[in-house]
């Protein structure tokens, strides 16, 4: 019983921690930032006592930490944008196949979606029979058919 709740707690805590770092990063960011002021606040407070070496230590250390956290935020923002530049949507092409009519339409692609499928879906225009033409991954830049 005690061996099954803690794989369970071990599961829960594994899914849920890819969401947590960035706070925790967020966190230690803040922490450090913090310590990084009150460096180059001691810094200053240094330098009126005419101690120029010490003070140019403190100086140096709050330098250092501050600019720790802005390579930290800036990494963090990066990996997000890049993650959510990876889930490209895939589209379907749907073509009426009333050669008067040929209407064309697209929408998100449904599973079992296949080129030169028949539809049960009658054309919005015409009312006639409509077949999918053409199945494309949507990619930002450029937009890739692999329709046949
Ligand atoms: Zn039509």
């Amino acid at each position: 019983m005690r061996m099954n709740t803690l794989s369970r707690s071990k599961q829960t805590n594994s899914t849920s921690t890819s969401s947590r770092i960035n706070t925790y990063l967020i966190l230690i960011v803040l922490v450090v930032l913090a310590l990084s002021i009150v460096a180059l606040f001691v810094a200053a407070q240094v330098l009126l006592t005419g101690d120029t070496i010490t003070a140019g230590l403190f100086a140096g250390i709050g330098l250092i930490a501050m600019a720790m956290c802005v390579f930290l935020l800036f990494q963090s923002r990066k990996q997000t944008a890049e993650v959510k530049l990876d889930i490209p949507k895939v589209m379907t092409i749907i073509e009426c196949q009333n050669k008067g009519c040929a209407n064309k339409t697209t929408r998100e692609f449904q599973r079992g979606d296949y080129v030169f499928k028949d539809l049960d879906v009658a054309c919005g225009k015409c009312g006639g029979k409509q077949m999918i033409t053409g199945i494309y991954k949507e990619v930002k830049e450029k937009e890739k058919t692999y329709a046949v």
